[in-house]
């Protein structure tokens, strides 16, 4: 009898540790995918890398920030206003991709209108005009980085920031290691400009890489819904990774309550690494991190 229980435990342990273990080996995927996805674009003579790729996660584990260049892991990155490169324009121009637009368990028009509500909520912010203007996507499959891996899209991208879609739980095991796709809500991939020796710019001098677009991605494999923490809120995670969108990083830690083993952020944020409630408002941290960053973009 005891032996039957000791096989047991072990069998729980031993999958645990596999667990963990394969989820951590996902910054060096990461970097894989950043290497393969570079490579490919230096070899097309594109003057634009992946430098960051941020993820958001399943109530118990840490999403990360993983960076491509080490040398650049002090620096920020953002957009230029007025960038020569992104059509010489104040406005960041965004876009949701409707072909891979509906989540698991709703319906496009419910997917998108959360989607929309959450665009709504950071472009309504008072410190700072922050110049969000909506390009259609015209049909299109949009996510250069799902091209890359093979997963449809196509070589190309249009808007600075772009709401790729929802993708199967394979696109996330592929781009993010193996066990991603139990644990990535999801990710935000960051371009960056380089000049023509390869070296990351920042031609408006204030200490950020520049951005050349971002996309991001949502996590099919999961349900999701409207208003409920499970099925996941669309509009809590929409909101969350468009925060990247804005040049937002993660914030505050987690902790685990001993007494009843829930986890908790605190403080709790928009911007926490990782998801445990529906969020649909910004908090204090999230609103002065937006502010620091936007309250000086010159107005359009
Ligand atoms: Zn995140």
């Amino acid at each position: 009898m005891k032996r039957k229980v000791f096989f047991v435990c072990l069998l729980v342990g031993l999958f645990l540790l596999g667990t963990q273990r394969a989820f951590s080996q996902s910054a060096a995927n990461i970097k894989e995918t950043m290497a393969f996805v570079n490579g490919q674009l230096q070899a097309r003579g594109e003057n634009v890398r992946l430098e960051v790729v941020e993820y958001n996660t399943y109530s118990h584990r840490v999403g990360q920030t993983v960076y491509f260049n080490n040398r650049t892991h002090q620096l920020g990155h953002h957009w230029v206003p007025g960038d020569p490169n992104r059509w010489g324009t104040t406005e960041i121009y965004w876009l949701s991709d409707q072909v891979d637009g509906t989540a698991t368990g709703l319906t496009i028009a419910e997917t998108q209108a959360a989607l929309n509500n959450a665009m709504n909520t950071w472009n309504t912010q008072n410190c700072a005009v922050i110049p969000l203007v909506q390009w259609p996507d015209y049909g299109m499959d949009w996510g250069y980085v799902q091209w890359a891996l093979g997963f449809g899209g196509f070589g190309g991208w249009y808007a600075d920031f772009t709401h790729a879609g929802w993708l199967a739980g394979a696109f996330f095991d592929e781009a993010l290691g193996s066990e991603a796709s139990n644990n990535v809500l999801g990710v935000t991939f960051t371009f960056i400009w380089v000049d023509d020796e390869g070296y990351p710019t920042d031609i408006d001098n204030n200490g950020k890489l520049d951005v050349a677009f971002r996309e991001v991605y949502y996590n099919n494999q999961f349900p999701w819904g409207v208003g409920t923490a499970y099925p996941i809120d669309v509009e809590t995670i929409v909101l969350h990774e468009s925060g990247h969108g804005v040049s937002i990083g993660h914030f505050g830690k987690l902790f685990r309550t001993d007494a009843n083993g829930k986890f908790h952020f605190a403080p709790l944020a928009v911007m926490n690494a990782g998801y445990t409630q529906v969020q649909q408002d910004l908090k204090a941290t999230d609103i002065a991190s937006f502010c620091s960053i936007w309250a000086h973009w010159p107005m359009r």
